[in-house]
């Protein structure tokens, strides 16, 4: 069964394919998406394997639904 749930993963592809550096691990270790820094490419979303983060459609950005953002 798939999951809606962040797993902060450890490798995390959302992060490592971000090209403007606006997901970050926190010092809590979970991934959050700042939009402020996000360009609205959407990579993110085909990277991660869990099918997790959302598009905010009133910004047209996306964001991970169970991440804290910071914006
Ligand atoms: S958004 Fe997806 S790839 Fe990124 S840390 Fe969460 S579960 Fe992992
Ligand atoms: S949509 Fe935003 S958060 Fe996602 S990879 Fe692109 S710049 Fe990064």
């Amino acid at each position: 069964m798939m999951s809606d749930v962040c797993k902060h993963c450890v490798q995390a592809g959302c992060l490592e394919v971000c090209p403007t550096g606006a997901i970050i691990r926190t010092e809590f270790d979970t991934v959050v998406i700042q939009e402020d820094v996000c360009n609205g490419c959407r990579d993110c979303i085909a990277a991660c394997p869990f099918g997790v983060i959302e598009i905010n459609r009133s910004r047209r950005r996306p964001r991970s639904a169970p991440c804290a953002t910071t914006a």
